[in-house]
């Protein structure tokens, strides 16, 4: 049988020099078989990274390496790696070998039964309890604020189709939440059902601080409701604080003057609410005029380094 079509393959990879060998070699027994090119994009890894990549270019010419200048994070590795995909249909994977080659056949397969994009859930995960659980709660959360459904249990290994990929390619955003973006655009999509490994080699990258970043970036892009929450916000210590005020003028004229200098507690209650009210308000605000701002700035989302075999 013929299989003139081109899968792409992408990589996003950051010190990851023990994992590439054995993903490759894994890797290779499932895609062997399609035409196919493999497009790692080296997230300015400070290890012998590049080195081992260009090792492994040598010996394969199918393999292709985009290198940023610095670390310019996941999502804009993914970003220059579908960029420069030129398959039919791309499908990301990660580099530590937790997500299970073996099933891109499967996504293949669903591919060209016509779906647009295939997702692999995750139904296990062997991550630490910690990270099960916010991960839990973020994709709940999020969905919880978002107008548009975003997948729960979906990361990046995904497949897509060229018109997806294009879709992606041509969104003017800079700072894009893939995951969000690519449920956004309506296309044909099924899930199939992964176990997640555990990490190869190495530590995850995403700390407890990235993971939040990440977190509140996808909320701040994918939904406006924050700001609605703080406008209620206001309305109802607007509310409360209108009780007290009534409740002050009541004391101050009709209660004997022994009652009403004692109002240090009431007073000491309300300037603490008010007070955090108003900076979690300015907080919300200022999240969305940072990602403004961020946005007219126009920096492009990362710098090449090198180009390897492209
Ligand atoms: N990664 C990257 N840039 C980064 C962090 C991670 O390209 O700044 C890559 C990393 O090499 C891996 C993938 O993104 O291939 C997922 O990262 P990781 O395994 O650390 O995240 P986790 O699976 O723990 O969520
Ligand atoms: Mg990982």
């Amino acid at each position: 049988m013929a299989k003139q079509f081109l899968v792409s393959i992408v990589i996003p990879v950051h010190n990851e020099e023990a994992n590439i060998s054995p993903l490759l070699l894994r890797l290779n027994q499932v895609i062997a078989k399609y035409n196919h090119e493999i497009i790692f994009v080296d997230d300015g890894s400070s290890d012998q990274t590049l080195t081992v990549l260009k090792e492994q270019v040598k010996k394969n010419s199918k393999l292709k390496i985009l290198s940023f200048n610095r670390n310019f994070g996941h999502q804009a590795a993914l970003s220059c790696g579908y960029e420069h995909a030129k398959g039919d249909c791309v499908i990301t994977i990660d580099a530590d070998l937790q997500d299970p080659p073996e099933i891109i056949d499967e996504m293949i397969k669903k591919w060209q039964q016509g779906y647009e994009i295939v997702y692999a859930k995750r139904k296990t995960r062997q991550d630490t309890l910690f990270k099960k659980l916010t991960a839990f709660t973020f994709y709940r959360f999020i969905n919880f604020l978002s107008d548009t459904p975003i997948p729960t249990d979906v990361g990046d290994f995904r497949l897509q189709d060229k018109r997806v990929n294009d879709y992606l390619k041509k969104l003017p955003e800079h700072n894009k939440f893939l995951r969000g973006l690519v449920a956004w655009g309506g296309f044909k999509e099924i899930y199939l059902t992964i176990d997640r490994d555990k990490r190869y080699s190495g530590k995850t990258h995403y700390t407890l601080s990235k993971m939040f970043n990440f977190a509140l970036d996808g909320i701040i892009s994918f939904s406006t409701k924050p700001l609605r929450i703080a406008t209620y916000m206001g309305f109802l210590t607007s509310f409360i604080g209108l009780l007290g005020i009534i409740y002050a003028l009541l004391q101050r004229f009709f209660l004997p003057h022994e009652y009403w200098v004692t109002g240090w507690t009431a007073l000491f209650v309300a300037v603490l609410f008010l007070g955090g009210t108003q900076l979690i308000t300015i907080g919300i605000i200022g999240e969305y005029i940072g990602k403004v701002y961020r946005e007219t700035q126009n920096r492009p989302q990362y710098l090449l380094k090198e180009k390897v075999n492209l």
